[in-house]
């Protein structure tokens, strides 16, 4: 595919969804052979779920996980972030855990020394969302936000009411309400979640989903959370389902946008996530650090998840294609000054479809998604 002829102008609106804490095993891998059959994780009983994901291959598994995602969105864009092709995308702020990895995402960089955990601070740094609103002249309403994590109403917006924010149990009082909006909201009552903070990531999609046909804004963040509050539990099978929930998410997107005008190949979606997970803070040692540091990957296990304070595998800066027909890349390695450098084309919108921009899990390089789209949005 010829990244150089086409442009990133086509985009006019930008989806960012993101995962939290899905691991770029189960994304490139999908169920993975350590968890599958382990009672500590949950998979005891979990016939089913074995019958339904299991294959021979990490190929067809992950096709078996994430259907949608690998064989109609994947072809459309561009892969980031599998280790096992010498492609790693990786968080750059020390704490490797939540609003650390969405401050990075939603302000360019890492804030060490003001963000230094999951405690609720206010962000200290203006977001990208309020970036784009002023820059492009746009209405709060413009730009939203739907999160399934409370936290995200301080990670979100440096200024309290810049853009839509709707996260966690809240009520939604925002604009462009709806009858299904109304709904969706007493609902998120009703069907209480294990966790103090989050809500259920079916209120947050269908509240984006309303909010996307109802008040049409050009920034739309959809911020999911069960990917990791099920890992927090020890429950490998209930990550699974929220993947294939997450899946089924990007498709019904897929179709909206497709259905409607003003998406309808102007759109860009891009999907990461907020870190990964590793057993490397329980299991610190020096053998495994020098395997670290020399690109080996940690050996996983029903520790893998469960953890959110990692150590990232670190994989030597390569480039190296792997593209296939249809521009869908994976093997590709993303750091900010070497992308610079070689002038990588990230994709591109097509005048006759949207395309999807997938930076894996962790986002090393983050500023160049930022410079490629985020940043090409026209005004007006
Ligand atoms: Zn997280």
């Amino acid at each position: 595919m010829c990244f150089s002829c086409l442009s990133a102008r086509d985009t006019r609106n930008i989806f960012l969804i993101t995962a939290d804490g899905l691991r770029w095993r189960d994304l490139f891998g999908g169920m993975d052979p350590m968890l599958k059959g382990q009672k500590t994780a949950g998979m005891e009983g979990a016939a089913a779920l074995k019958a339904k994901l299991w294959r021979a291959t990490p190929e067809e598994r992950r096709n078996a996980l994430m259907p949608f995602f690998w064989t109609t969105l994947a072809p459309k864009g561009v892969v980031l972030g599998n280790v096992k092709k010498q492609s790693s995308v990786r968080v750059t702020n020390a704490y490797r855990v939540s609003y650390p990895g969405y401050s990075e995402i939603l302000t360019g960089r890492a804030q060490d020394e003001a963000i230094r955990g999951n405690e609720a601070v206010r962000n200290p740094t203006p977001t990208i969302l309020e970036f784009l609103r002023r820059k492009l002249g746009l209405s709060s309403s413009q730009v939203a936000l739907f999160g399934s994590w409370e936290m995200f109403h301080l990670i979100g917006e440096h200024q309290p009411g810049s853009i839509v924010i709707n996260a966690g149990h809240r009520d939604y009082d925002g604009p462009h309400s709806s009858a299904r909006m109304h709904e969706l909201s007493a609902l998120q009552f009703e069907v209480l979640t294990p966790w103090t903070e989050e809500r259920h990531d079916y209120i947050t999609f269908e509240m984006a989903l309303e909010y996307l046909r109802t008040a049409k804004p050009r920034v739309l963040h959809i911020a999911l959370d069960e990917t990791d509050d099920w890992a927090h539990d020890k429950r490998y099978n209930r990550v699974l389902d929220a993947i294939g929930y997450l899946d089924r998410c990007l498709q019904k997107l897929w179709q909206v946008i497709g259905d409607l005008p003003e998406y309808r190949g102007k759109t860009t979606l891009v999907i990461t996530s907020d870190h990964g997970r590793d057993r490397w803070t329980r299991y610190a040692g020096a053998r495994r650090s020098r395997k670290l540091r020399r690109g080996i990957p940690a050996r996983h296990s029903a520790h893998d998840f469960g953890s959110d304070g990692h150590r990232v595998p670190r994989v030597r800066w390569r480039s190296r294609k792997s593209g296939r027909a249809g521009g869908f890349e994976e093997g590709r390695t993303l750091s900010v000054t070497q992308a610079w450098r070689r002038r990588l084309a990230l994709p591109i919108s097509s005048p006759t479809r949207p395309s999807a921009v997938v930076v894996g899990t962790r986002h090393a390089g983050w500023r160049v998604v930022w410079q490629r789209y985020f940043l090409k949005l026209p005004r007006g």
